[in-house]
């Protein structure tokens, strides 16, 4: 049991071809995260062609990437935007219900006070418990994240953390190992260090290890999650990345397991 994300190649389009080429290559889940920055409000129709896709494949959703929108900005100063904002996250809550996960991840400013943030949760919370979806805050700031989690009730907010964020900015793993009871959702890709890359486990400098013993011993219970590009990965065949990914997923997954047992 593995998941890999749906734009591994592309972010806006038909999703369906990626979807199959997951399937194909052994899959048995998708991260979503077509229109992951974009104000794109998924319509009823939309979300049912999805659902039949992954009844199709064979697929199940692990988790969907919520936007924070353009325009529709939940976290804006100015309320019409952030109302915007509110119904943009929404539609991703309902979505992701509507497929039968019960995750929804989402970025934030990073200033450690947004109180639009605050706000705009304020109004989730109450769709969030009823189709029990959980919103996972993704690692940007930390510092942010960390007091944003202590006002919050962890049947609604957790956290997501980035493999590839945590590794490009200092001290990634010492915050996840300090809050890993809160941890949701994970985003797994490598770089070198010098910035966000999304490239395949195993092929840059991210202590692979410590992250496995720290996934062990968290509340992350779900299945190894990647959120691995073509792009900067050196790899253009879509098979061959889509094996490369599966591969490294698969042995990182025995590390978990790993852990566990020790
Ligand atoms: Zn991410």
């Amino acid at each position: 049991m593995l998941s890999i994300t749906t734009d591994y190649a592309k972010d806006t389009g038909d999703p369906s071809p990626y979807l199959r080429h997951i399937a194909e290559a052994g899959f048995s889940h998708i991260h979503w995260c077509h229109q992951w920055n974009t104000d794109f409000l998924y319509s009823k129709s939309e979300i049912e062609q999805i659902q039949k896709w992954l009844a199709e494949y064979g697929l199940r959703l692990l988790d969907l990437h919520g936007s924070a929108g353009n325009e529709k900005d939940w976290a804006s100063s100015q309320e019409y935007q952030r109302l915007a904002g509110v119904e943009l996250v929404r539609n991703r809550v309902e979505m992701t219900a509507c497929l039968s996960a019960d995750v929804v991840i989402m970025h934030v400013p990073a200033d450690p006070e947004s109180a639009a943030v605050r706000r705009s949760l304020d109004e989730l919370e109450p769709i969030c418990r009823e189709r029990s979806v959980r919103i996972a805050i993704e690692n940007g700031n930390f510092e942010a994240i960390r007091r944003l989690l202590s006002e919050r009730d962890p049947q609604c907010v957790g956290l997501c953390y980035d493999s590839g964020h945590g590794n490009a900015a200092s001290g990634g793993l010492d915050h996840l190992e300090s809050l890993k009871d809160r941890l949701i959702s994970v985003h797994l890709h490598d770089n070198d260090g010098t910035g966000d890359q999304h490239n395949p486990l195993f092929s840059g400098t991210v202590d692979w290890g410590r992250l496995a013993r720290i996934m062990a011993e968290s509340a992350y219970t779900k299945v190894v999650s990647m959120e691995v590009t073509m792009g900067l990965s050196g790899i253009q065949d879509e098979r061959e990345f889509l094996d490369k990914a599966f591969e490294t997923g698969t042995i990182f997954s025995r590390m978990i397991a790993e852990c566990k047992r020790v």
